[in-house]
Order: C-alpha cells, then sequence, then structure tokens
C-alpha cells in the first residue's frame, strides 16, 4: 500500500493442508481453560473482592469456556492511579520504539491465529472465515497504526514563519485514555482502539465489553509480551455501570474511545458533559440504520448473493450489516423469490464448523429481543422467509434468519442487531424519496447500491449521507488502510478506523515558537 506495510495474509480456507493446519490448532487452544482477570501494572488480579463467573459458549450454553474476575473499586482506583504516573514516560518513548512494539504484537497474533479463532468461535460464537478476517483485522490496525505513529509523532512539523522565528507543530500523547469496545469485534475493536490510543502516546485503560473478556485478555497479554510497558495498559473486566461509568466519572481520566450502541454512546457523552474539569475528546463508533438501493438495473444474481452476505454472516452482528433492502418495483418480485431462495441454503449452526453460514447470537437477551421483533413483524409484515432451527441449534442462543416486506423504513425505531432483513419496494420514478427516508433516520453508517447505471450511482452517493457506501459489491468488511471505517450522525463521531485521521484524535496539539 505505498506505506511498508502489507495487510495481514490469513488463511486460505480453500487450501485443505492449511485448513487442518488450523483445525488442529484450534482444537489444541479449545481443550484449554481460558481466563479473564483484572491486569493490573501487568499482573492479573484475583485477590479483590470481586465475583468471578463462568463464561459459557452461545453456541452451546452448556460449555464452560472459561472463567472471568470481574473488576473492583480498589483495581479501577489501581489502575488509574498507574496509569497516570507511567504516562510521562510512555508519551516519551520514541514513536519509532512504540511503532516496533506495536509490530511485535501484530506479529506475534498473527502467528497465534488458530488460538485466537479458537477463542472467536468458542466465546463469541463467530464462523471460520468471520475468526480469521477477525484475527486479521486486529493484526492489521497494530500494524497500521505503527506507521502512522512513525509518520505523525516522531518530528515535528515545521511551520513556515519570518526570519528569525521557528515554529514547529508536535503531536503528543494526551493521557490516560479509556477504550470501551463490544463484544461483536472482540478482538479486531478491542485492539483497534487500545493500539491507536497506545501509538499516539496515551496510556490506556481498556474495558472489554462483558460478554467477551476472554479474548481482550489475551490480546492484553500479547501486547505486554510484545513490550507496552506493564503500567501504560491495563484491563479492566466488568460491566458497563460497575465498570465504565467510574472510569468516566474519573478526573485523571484525557479522553474516552467508545464503538458499542447509540444508546450508550449518548448516555457517556452526557455524562462526560457534566464533568467538572477539562473538555474530553470523545470518540464514539455507533450503530447504523443501513440501507441497500436495488434499481432494475442491476444483475439479480449478484444482487441475491451480496444481500445474503450483508445481511446474514456473522449473524447479522455487524454494525455495518444490512438491515433495509430497498428493491425498485418492477424487478422485486423476481428478486424477493431469488432472495428467499438463497435464504433457503443458509446452514445455521455450530460456528466451528467450515459448512455454518449462521451462527448463535451474542447471549440470550438479544436472542429475546429478536424474537420479539421477529414476532412483531410476523403480524405486521409479510414475511418473505423465515427459517426453522434445526436440533443442533437447541442448546445455543440461535435466532434463524428471516425477512420480511415492509412499507417504509419508519417501521423501524432501532438497529435490529441479528439476522433479520426488511424489504422495502419502491417506484421508480422515486429514488430521492428513497434517499431522503434513509438519510431521516438520523443514522449514517454503511449503503449499497446495485445498479449499472453511472448517473445512477453518482447521484445516490453524493446525496446519501453514509461514512462507509459500496457499490455493486456486498456492505461488510471493510479492509484497515483500504475502507477506512466509521459511520456520522447517530452513526458516530468519526474520525475513521483503519484511516489516516484516526489516531490524530487520540492526540493533542502543541506549537512551539522560539525567537532565533
Ligand atoms: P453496548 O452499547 O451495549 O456496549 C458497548 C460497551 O459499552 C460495552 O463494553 C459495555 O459494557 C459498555 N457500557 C455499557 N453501559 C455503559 C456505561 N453506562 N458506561 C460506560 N460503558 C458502558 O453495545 P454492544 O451490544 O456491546 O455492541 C453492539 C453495538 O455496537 C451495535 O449497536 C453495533 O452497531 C455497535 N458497533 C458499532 C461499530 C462501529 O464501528 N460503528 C462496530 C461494532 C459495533
Amino acid at each position: 500500500y505505498g506505506e511498508g506495510r502489507v495487510n495481514s495474509r490469513g488463511v486460505d480456507l480453500s487450501d485443505p493442508q492449511a485448513l487442518a493446519a488450523l483445525g488442529k490448532e484450534m482444537d489444541r487452544a479449545a481443550a484449554q481453560s481460558w481466563e479473564a482477570t483484572p491486569i493490573v501494572g501487568g499482573q492479573a488480579r484475583r485477590d479483590g473482592k470481586a465475583a468471578s463467573q463462568q463464561v459459557m459458549d452461545p453456541a452451546d450454553n452448556t460449555r464452560v469456556v472459561g472463567e472471568v474476575t470481574w473488576s473492583d473499586q480498589d483495581t479501577i482506583e489501581q489502575a488509574l492511579a498507574r496509569a497516570e504516573r507511567a504516562q510521562w514516560d510512555w508519551d516519551n518513548t520514541p514513536a519509532a520504539r512504540r511503532a516496533d512494539i506495536l509490530r511485535r504484537a501484530a506479529d506475534d497474533m498473527e502467528s497465534r491465529m488458530g488460538e485466537l479463532m479458537a477463542m472467536c468461535t468458542r466465546e463469541a460464537g463467530k464462523s471460520i472465515p468471520d475468526g480469521v478476517a477477525e484475527v486479521r483485522e486486529a493484526v492489521d490496525f497494530l500494524r497500521y497504526y505503527a506507521v502512522q505513529a512513525e509518520r505523525n509523532f516522531s518530528e515535528p512539523q515545521v511551520m513556515p514563519g519570518p526570519t528569525g522565528e521557528r515554529n514547529e507543530l508536535y503531536l503528543r500523547g494526551r493521557g490516560t485514555f479509556v477504550c470501551i469496545s463490544p463484544w461483536n469485534f472482540p478482538l479486531a475493536i478491542f485492539t483497534g482502539q487500545v493500539s491507536a490510543a497506545l501509538a499516539a502516546g496515551n496510556c490506556v485503560i481498556a474495558k472489554p465489553a462483558e460478554q467477551t473478556p476472554l479474548i481482550a485478555a489475551a490480546a492484553v497479554r500479547i501486547l505486554h509480551r510484545a513490550g507496552v510497558p506493564q503500567d501504560a495498559l491495563h484491563l479492566l473486566p466488568g460491566d458497563g455501570p460497575g465498570v465504565g461509568a467510574p472510569l468516566i466519572a474519573d478526573p485523571r481520566i484525557a479522553g474516552v474511545a467508545f464503538t458499542g450502541s447509540v444508546e450508550t454512546a449518548k448516555l457517556i457523552n452526557r455524562k462526560l458533559a457534566e464533568r467538572d474539569g477539562p473538555i474530553l475528546p470523545f470518540i464514539a463508533e455507533t450503530g447504523g440504520q443501513n440501507a441497500m438501493i436495488v434499481d432494475s438495473s442491476a444483475l439479480p444474481e449478484q444482487v441475491a448473493a451480496d444481500v445474503l452476505y450483508s445481511a446474514f454472516a456473522s449473524a447479522g452482528q455487524r454494525c455495518s450489516a444490512l438491515r433495509v433492502l430497498f428493491v425498485q418495483d418492477d424487478v422485486a418480485d423476481k428478486m424477493i423469490n431469488m432472495l428467499a431462495g438463497a435464504m433457503d441454503e443458509l446452514k445455521v449452526g455450530d460456528p466451528a464448523l467450515l459448512s455454518t453460514d449462521v451462527g448463535p447470537v451474542i447471549d440470550s437477551e438479544a436472542r429475546d429481543m429478536l424474537e420479539g421483533h421477529a414476532k412483531a413483524m410476523a403480524n405486521q409484515a409479510r414475511t418473505i422467509r423465515r427459517l426453522e432451527l434445526g436440533p443442533e441449534c437447541a442448546n445455543g442462543t440461535f435466532v434463524a434468519p428471516g425477512a420480511f416486506e415492509i412499507d417504509s423504513i419508519n417501521r423501524l425505531q432501532r438497529e435490529v442487531f441479528g439476522p433479520i432483513l426488511h424489504v422495502v419496494r419502491y417506484q421508480g420514478g422515486h429514488l430521492d424519496k428513497v434517499i431522503d427516508a434513509i438519510n431521516a433516520t438520523g443514522y449514517g453508517l454503511t449503503h449499497g447500491i446495485h445498479t449499472r447505471i453511472d448517473h445512477v450511482v453518482e447521484h445516490i452517493s453524493r446525496r446519501i449521507k453514509v461514512g462507509n457506501c459500496y457499490v455493486n459489491r456486498n456492505t461488510i468488511g471493510s479492509v484497515v488502510g483500504v475502507q477506512p471505517f466509521g459511520g456520522e450522525g447517530l452513526s458516530g463521531t468519526g474520525p475513521k478506523a483503519g484511516g489516516p485521521h484516526y489516531m490524530l484524535r487520540f492526540a493533542t496539539e502543541r506549537t512551539l515558537t522560539i525567537d532565533t
């Protein structure tokens, strides 16, 4: 990519030998019991008053995957105090050294592909291809932010000025950054936030999602082994109110990077605004009401394949996943029939099997919410298809993929985070009404266009207010350094993850003027 860096090679899943080796590694890893604890000052903390809990496999709720010890008030206090003390040294570590540490972590992560994939599968219900993509993305973030750190943080930018005066612009770390991440990319997003904050010279306190602490602990161990100083990075497993809220309220923090639901982002934003003291940067990446517009010139087979993947891969649990498909009325029946036929081929089941397309949703709360929505849709809308779950799904939190035809995107009050697709027909002359209705949701994350008419691409892509627009392809799986990712409006504050401006938001700018 012209920056001394290539993206992770991943695993060729069509190569039987590579697949067999990966399977062995995953089995070996899955035979072990995993553990997450608070990691403060590099030490695993099991000594507090905090409770421990078993972590269960979402695909089989009878299977214990590991154990987590939650963070208590004492551990939170220690992490904050140690991070504050470590800030000067870490911020004054040369950017090239910080970058080398991140590259070492990337190499280690890449060499542990099977182990980390097994964790993605067993703790988060990720399919095999999703697991490969997850580890690759985490590795790519590490290498990408290493390059960005070297490029932006090594030397000051010399500004033009009058003779006899030197002006230099420096980027420095801000202080302790709190990184709060979701369960749906438990390794990639966790690693992306943490590595950008570290690379910019900040100490980090990371609070992973309560559903996926095990893989977060593995990532922190890798970063410490690679050379991140023990007091520059702390892990505090726990839930939002118990751990996230006190961190956000603490006067010692210097910024918050958050990825999760829009509701939680708004709550954190309010809490930050109510604090005394400095105004903190808040980087929020949230959900979407993502749509795709398919006009009558589109290729039906390609549309069916792309819609299937965009809506149902990862059991629809991607922020970028397709939620509302708009189809031009004169091709709607044909497209919808083709889509229903394609849905029949989806295999729902154990995510550890390569034949599985759709794994479980993350927990029973998510399943109940999705089942409630599907039931409401079955009453209020036309059911295009609702698959049935087989006996292999009996012990897990599975949701059968469904597609429903609705008359307007306004029927959806919030993001439906799972394998449920909504379809709306639109009349050929009413394209602008469709675009305006999508924009009116207030979200702006991903959007898809399927058409073979250039000026339609041009028109929609100019008018639609989203962060990532995809034409004649699926709408998920952005690649670090290739498709910088993130939304606008209700979908996030920017800057884009995996893009050249992301790290700058973690830094403060200082100008030094010297009269020579
Ligand atoms: P969530 O908002 O429930 O939780 C996200 C994180 O916030 C968790 O770590 C949680 O413990 C923490 N949290 C909850 N309450 C808190 C509080 N009061 N104070 C501090 N922290 C608190 O979201 P989720 O269910 O984990 O993740 C799914 C959501 O994330 C979806 O809406 C999805 O669209 C979004 N998402 C967005 C992106 C993106 O890049 N835009 C990527 C992945 C996921």
